[in-house]
């Protein structure tokens, strides 16, 4: 039986790896599931699925939790240091998939164990992309993408040499504003930024995906996990969602990963790695789909990926800042306290402003750098926005 713990179980990647698992509950053992706000989701998962340990990330809500899980035989934990323990409990795979920073500390912990990290958080890589994969050479740990582009330049590259590879694209569908007119962005509502024409996925990734934030975060991704210089790192425009990342080779050979846009194929794929094996997901007519689309996308309308593509190139400290200052854009749009087009602003100042405090090009120390980096980060784009809601 292979043991296995999900990290952010409630949320969206969760649910499919919990809906994966449960399929085959005899060839798993479960050792631990967390959450945040959603308790009855988390234990009642918990009891299904015979967990050792099901954690909150909210301290105030264990008595919540050991309630809901009374008599099942399940233990009940709450707050950073149970995420972390949680992540101390030896496992042969475990599912990073809780959003935003507050992935970063369970992951390190659990490579330090040279368990097979299944990653979802992308926030890690852009964060402390070249510390994560440091830490896992050291104790010898696994790292497998599960975002659904690099799972899919993943599977472009088995048997390949990485020397050999000219170009990597990834694709986007262009969000849910895609169609609108440039003019018309500024005024977009969370209700319009949140609907997403192919994908179900959390309300946060979903406005980053209009916004091309999260595709600009996905170029970081790629450069930090492949290794590849940033100038072979392109994003494509792709309103299907079929093919989700392209491999280009020295001789010419461009080769595509086409799926049905359900992240249980990525989820899947790191679950058997190096296996593969049959998977609950639909299969592509390509006669009914009839028309695969690509073009390069307006950098005028996507801001984001403009400022994504100094920031690969600026290396350093500028992801963990990239991030950070995105994550508070994101809570001030969705707070309604600043537009749309606002967001990239907001990042874009934040990045200069804290140009003239720290050096962007320095590499990170360890993760107490970057938790600090992202804090102050964190800080100047709160202040940012302020001195916008003021003017
Ligand atoms: P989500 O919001 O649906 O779920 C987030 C999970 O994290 C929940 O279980 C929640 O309880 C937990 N969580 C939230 N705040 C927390 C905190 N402070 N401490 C501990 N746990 C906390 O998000 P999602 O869409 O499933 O995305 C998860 C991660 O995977 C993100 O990094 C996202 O960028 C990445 N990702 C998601 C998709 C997708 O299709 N949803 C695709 C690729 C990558
Ligand atoms: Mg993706």
């Amino acid at each position: 039986m292979r043991r296995v713990s999900i990290f952010g179980a409630t949320g969206s990647i969760g649910q499919n790896t919990v809906d994966l698992i449960s399929r085959s509950p005899d060839a798993y053992e479960v050792v631990a599931l967390t959450g945040a706000g959603n308790i009855a989701q988390l234990a009642g998962d918990a009891i299904r699925l015979k967990a050792r340990v099901a954690v909150t990330a909210h301290e105030d809500r264990l008595d919540d939790l050991r309630a809901a899980l009374a008599g099942s035989g399940v233990e009940a934990a709450a707050g950073q240091g149970a995420l972390i323990e949680a992540a101390d409990r030896p496992a042969d795979w475990i599912m990073s998939a809780i959003v935003g920073a507050a992935g970063l500390a369970p992951g390190f912990q659990a490579l330090r164990h040279g368990t097979t990290l299944a990653l979802a958080n992308k926030e890690s890589l852009v964060t402390a992309g070249p510390l994560l994969l440091q830490e896992a050479a050291r104790h010898g740990a696994t790292i497998l993408p599960v975002d659904s582009e690099h799972s899919a330049v993943f599977q472009g590259l088995v048997g390949e040499d990485i020397s050999c590879v000219e170009r990597i694209v990834i694709t986007a569908s262009g969000g849910g504003l895609r169609d609108w007119p440039i003019e018309a962005l500024a005024e977009a509502t969370v209700a319009d930024a949140g609907a997403h024409p192919n994908w179900a996925m959390g309300q946060r990734i979903t406005i980053d995906s209009a916004s091309m934030f999260n595709k600009g975060m996905e170029l970081i991704e790629t450069k930090e996990f492949f290794g590849v210089s940033h100038d072979k790192i392109e994003a494509v425009i792709h309103p299907q969602s079929i093919v989700h990342a392209l491999v280009g080779f020295c001789d010419g050979a461009l080769m595509a990963h086409l799926g049905a846009p359900d992240m249980r194929h990525a989820i899947g794929y790191a679950l058997h790695w190096p296996d593969r094996r049959a998977l609950p997901v639909a299969r592509i007519d390509l006669a009914r789909i009839a028309t695969l689309e690509f073009y390069a996308p307006d950098l005028t309308r996507y801001p984001a990926l403009r400022i994504a593509r100094e920031v690969m190139e600026t290396g350093g400290r500028s992801g963990a800042i990239f991030n950070a200052a995105k994550e508070i854009a994101l809570d001030g749009f969705i707070a309604g306290r600043i537009g749309f087009m606002q967001m990239s602003a907001v990042v874009e100042e934040t990045l200069d402003a804290m140009s003239s405090q720290v050096r962007l090009t320095s590499p990170m120390s360890g993760l107490e750098d970057v938790l600090d980096t992202d804090q102050m980060a964190r800080q100047m784009a709160r202040t940012r926005i302020t001195q916008m809601e003021t003017t």
